[in-house]
């Protein structure tokens, strides 16, 4: 007899959550893993989605399930957080994906690509739009399973010593920006430049480079690039809605209790929804404290987001030819991506338009 129909017999299903407590103290296994962020603490809003984790899996577990959280560095150099959950060095990684496109030029589409899906299609995507399914198969050939795990929304084009005002003084501008951005900005002239947080603020001030991205205001702010480049530009058409991922050693992921299982897939939601709700939150508020110390809010010309854009949308196809996984995935995106603009042209934008102030 299994415990369910024991108890409604017994008739104790007023007591049942008394009775199911200790039960479920005694039978639950002790788990310890630990989480691998390629982020550092000072990034808090993204880097804190791993403590949101590994918080909401131990209250749902009565702390039978800890997870411990370890910044950039810590015990795993932040771009190798995919082999470490690989090999199960760690258990957990949190990251995001084009980190890794050396390793499959696919993997950027469970981030961000140039031109992509903005958060909110991002989520529709990965949960309900194929996304997971197609990802799912991709990332077990790393061993690993994959769950989004936060998201900044449409990120700011960075911060440039002087004004932009066509393609062509673009050419040769030496810019801080990694990964799917990086490539697509070279097409049009820009020589990118990959550097980590801490390294941006003295490259920028000594002239070693130009201009740099970075996340939006809130996370700009703190690395204080508005004191030696004036001009802020918008939007970061490369990271419209860039997602994290957290990553699971496959192994580990089929040893946990059934319960565990469905306790973490429901804090990584957690950890996705409230990122991004945070970010909501910090942004607007350190938009103004840039503007009151003299930022120069900028929007790329039109020329520069359609020479972007077409260079990003021939890549994808160069990119579709060479790999047919790549074409796999790329080819149901951009049907999903083709549906969601033409809906959020209408219900959003119609809205937006009108009702958002107009910032030039
Ligand atoms: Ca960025």
């Amino acid at each position: 007899m299994d415990r369910r129909n024991f108890l409604k017999k017994a008739g104790v299903g007023v007591a049942a959550s008394t009775v199911f407590g200790p039960v479920f103290a005694q039978t639950a296994p002790s788990i310890r893993w630990r989480l691998a962020s390629s982020f550092p603490k000072s990034l808090d809003t993204i880097f804190g989605a791993a403590d949101v984790l590994a918080d909401r899996v131990s209250q749902l577990t009565d702390g039978k399930f800890q997870i411990r959280t370890f910044p950039a560095g810590e015990i795993v150099p932040g771009l190798q957080v995919l082999d470490a959950v690989q090999q199960g060095t760690v258990e957990i990684g949190h990251t995001a994906s084009y980190y890794f496109v050396g390793k499959a030029q696919v993997l950027a589409y469970d981030a961000a690509v140039p031109f992509g899906l903005t958060a909110r299609q991002q989520n529709a995507w990965m949960y309900y739009g194929g996304g997971l399914e197609l990802f799912r198969p991709i990332f077990a050939d790393f061993n690993v399973i994959n769950f989004p795990g936060g998201n900044t929304g449409a990120q700011m084009g960075g911060w440039f010593r002087k004004e932009i005002n066509s393609t062509a003084d673009l050419k040769g501008i030496k810019m801080r920006i990694p990964g799917p951005g990086g490539v697509v900005m070279s097409r049009l002239g820009v020589v990118p430049q990959v550097l980590a947080g801490g390294d941006i603020y003295p490259a920028l001030e000594r002239g070693t480079i130009d201009a740099t991205e970075w996340v939006g205001p809130y996370d700009d702010e703190k690395l204080g690039f508005y004191k030696i480049a004036k001009y802020y530009y918008y939007p970061g058409f490369w990271e419209p809605g860039p997602q994290l991922s957290f990553y699971v050693n496959l192994n580990e992921w089929k040893k946990l209790p059934k319960s565990y299982q469905q306790a973490f897939e429901v804090a990584a939601a957690e950890a996705n929804l409230t990122m991004l709700a945070k970010y909501d939150k910090v942004n607007p508020e350190a938009l103004q404290r840039l503007l009151k110390n003299g930022v120069r809010l900028r929007k790329f010309p039109n020329e520069i987001l359609k020479a972007g854009q077409k260079a990003a949308f021939d890549w994808y196809e160069e990119e579709a030819a060479k790999d047919a996984t790549y074409k796999k995935v790329y080819t149901a995106w951009r049907k999903f991506r083709d549906d969601e603009y033409k809906a959020f042209a209408v219900y959003e934008l119609g809205y937006e338009q009108f009702a958002f102030p107009n910032v030039g």
